[in-house]
């Protein structure tokens, strides 16, 4: 490709609109135009890319035994309704009437358009198992549409479906789309992790999410620094030590402590370590007011805390919901003789002679020990996991790092196929639910995840694999009939070899087509300069490392291809 001929509208300044690096780069780097707010063209450069990635996602689904079809992107809503989904996906369906007044959805999603073509084509046994997928555009209203193609409404996703007789079954297929997606995220070149996940409104009984790890990320997630492990912050199990022993229990002492309200404030009051305190938060779980124990240096995590009590809703009390709760002003919450339902984080359960709330204005209580002086029975990992915690896996160290979620696998179990009634027969001739999965991967995040992971201040570093052209030619010898004539035969004949490249054949100055070179991330650069006519030798440069060498015209075909290998 040559740039003379390709519309690839870079920019010099950080567009204001773009708040996260991938953003900022697709608009200086050309990728894509906005059309509306969530809505893109995806332009020459990075459709390159985005194709890229389809190669891959595409190769490894067929390799894992799964077929390609593609599905209507307008779905009629008797299909949502028989799922039991049009009312229950809320606004980010996006619903209309065509002109025969019958109500349409564009497809987020597409479990129904799929069960209905399962319930129709399979009957027996003998058909199974199946899994049929397509690469095609999607429409989520986002309430917040954001970062470019990160969280777009109109976006490109590879969704697929499995169909098997069984749970058994079910777990194999499972299985095979786990494998292909390590392929596949190992093949992109990207660092990533894979974590258990929550299984949010699609239902199902468990699920596996692609995290990219990157600098910014919707999700926070822990992984280790030795092992695979890996979870998402919200749900990594917190590991204790073994139980030392404990000391002697002291006796319990109120001590008045005037004003004293904060953990820091109490500490230095006590001459004691937020360690040996126990703090008392007060949360609104579905409006009801609940007291949960955490240690004084420690954060608490509410997604754990929600999950264990059931709850839809959950939120920190405020001072007046603390004191209409409980009788006690905040600041001085204690476990001792609590009006309120009292759970506990299990670390606090092996504290001895700690400091709490005496549910008195202006007092605590020192020396308090479970359970002598009170007891709570609701005892569970409530809090969030620090890098100072083990690897819940090896009991090696971890850290927290910043992820983006690519793909996302689903087993569905027989929801959809029960309530739209998709049935086969088995062997002994009786009718049961198809079993399914269902298996995503964002393949136009993915792009932008892979910058946000690989860039520097000059521009995108692109993993070879996800690159659109490897390489770029520099001819920086236009007004030059020797050099001009050797760029364009280094073109043609790495062209000829097999290799993607790309020739910056425009009249600019060097100091641009470097800096644009850069900007675009192609992995390597070759520079025809003045120098060639010396020695006939062209200047290789990789974006990564920015190491340099000159090579030789003719040994430049085996450099290239070693690099990339
Ligand atoms: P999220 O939590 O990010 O909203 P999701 O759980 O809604 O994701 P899925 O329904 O599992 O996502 O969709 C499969 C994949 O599609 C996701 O893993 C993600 O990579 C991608 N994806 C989802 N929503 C968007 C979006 N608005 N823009 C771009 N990619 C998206
Ligand atoms: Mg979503």
């Amino acid at each position: 490709m040559r740039y003379s001929e390709i519309l690839i509208p870079t920019l010099k300044e950080v567009p204001a609109e773009a708040e996260v690096v991938s953003h900022q780069l697709m608009l200086r780097a050309g990728f894509i135009k906005k059309l509306t707010s969530g809505i893109y063209t995806y332009l020459p450069y990075g459709l390159a890319a985005i194709r890229r990635v389809e190669t891959i996602v595409r190769e490894e689904m067929n390799r894992a035994g799964a077929q390609e079809l593609m599905m209507p992107m307008v779905q009629p809503a008797d299909l949502w309704q028989e799922s039991g989904r049009y009312e229950k996906y809320g606004p980010e369906l996006l619903r209309f009437k065509d002109r025969h007044d019958r109500e349409s959805c564009l497809g987020p999603t597409h479990e129904e358009v799929i069960t209905d073509i399962a319930r129709r084509h399979f009957h027996s046994y003998r058909d199974l198992p199946v899994n049929l997928y397509q690469i095609q555009t999607k429409f989520r209203d986002e309430i917040r549409p954001r970062f470019g193609l990160m969280r777009g409404r109109e976006f490109i996703m590879k969704d697929a479906y499995s169909f098997d007789v069984s749970d058994e079954a079910a777990e194999v297929s499972y299985r095979k789309m786990y494998t292909a997606y390590n392929r596949i995220f190992e093949r992109c070149g990207l660092e990533f992790r894979c974590v258990e996940a929550d299984s949010g409104t699609i239902g199902g009984s468990f699920s596996h999410e692609y995290m990219v790890l990157a600098e910014t990320g919707e999700d926070t997630i822990a992984v280790c620094n030795e092992c695979s492990w890996a979870a998402n912050l919200e749900k990594a199990k917190v590991t204790l030590p073994e139980d030392d022993a404990k000391p002697v229990q002291q006796e319990l002492v109120k001590i008045e402590t005037p004003g004293k309200r904060k953990v820091p404030a109490v500490c230095e009051f006590l001459k004691i370590e937020p360690e040996q305190l126990i703090k008392t938060l007060v949360y609104l779980a579905d409006g009801e007011a609940v007291a949960l124990l955490l240690r004084g240096d420690r954060e608490a995590e509410e997604i754990k805390l929600k999950n264990y009590l059931g709850v839809n809703e959950i939120r920190l009390a405020d001072d007046k919901e603390i004191f209409d709760a409980t009788g006690v002003p905040s600041g001085y919450l204690g476990p001792v003789d609590i009006k309120i339902r009292l759970l506990a984080d299990q670390e606090v359960v092996s504290m001895a002679n700690s400091a709490v709330g005496a549910n008195e204005k202006n007092f605590h209580l020192q020396n308090v020990n479970i359970p002598r002086d009170f007891e709570v029975s609701d005892i569970a990992d409530f809090r969030q996991l620090t890098e100072n915690d083990p690897c819940p896996e090896c009991g090696e160290s971890l850290r927290l790092v910043e992820g983006i979620e690519v793909g996302h696998i689903f087993k569905l179990g027989t929801a959809y196929s029960e309530s739209m009634k998709a049935y086969f027969q088995d062997g002994d001739g009786n009718e049961l639910p198809l079993v399914m999965g269902c298996y995503g991967i964002g393949v136009s995040r993915v792009v932008a995840a892979a910058i946000e992971q690989n860039h520097d201040d000059s521009g995108i570093i692109f993993p070879v694999p996800l690159a659109p052209y490897q390489l770029t030619v520099l001819n920086l010898g236009l007004s030059d009939p020797e050099v001009n004539e050797a760029a364009e035969k280094i073109y043609s004949d790495l062209t000829d070899a097999g290799l993607d490249v790309f020739l910056d054949d425009r009249d600019e100055r060097p100091g641009v087509k470097f800096k644009d070179a850069d900007l675009l991330g192609f992995p390597l650069r070759v520079t025809v300069g003045k120098r060639f006519k010396e020695n006939a030798k062209v200047e290789v440069r990789t974006r990564r490392d920015g190491r340099t060498d000159e090579i030789a015209v003719q040994e430049l075909v085996s450099y290239i291809t070693a690099f990339i290998a």
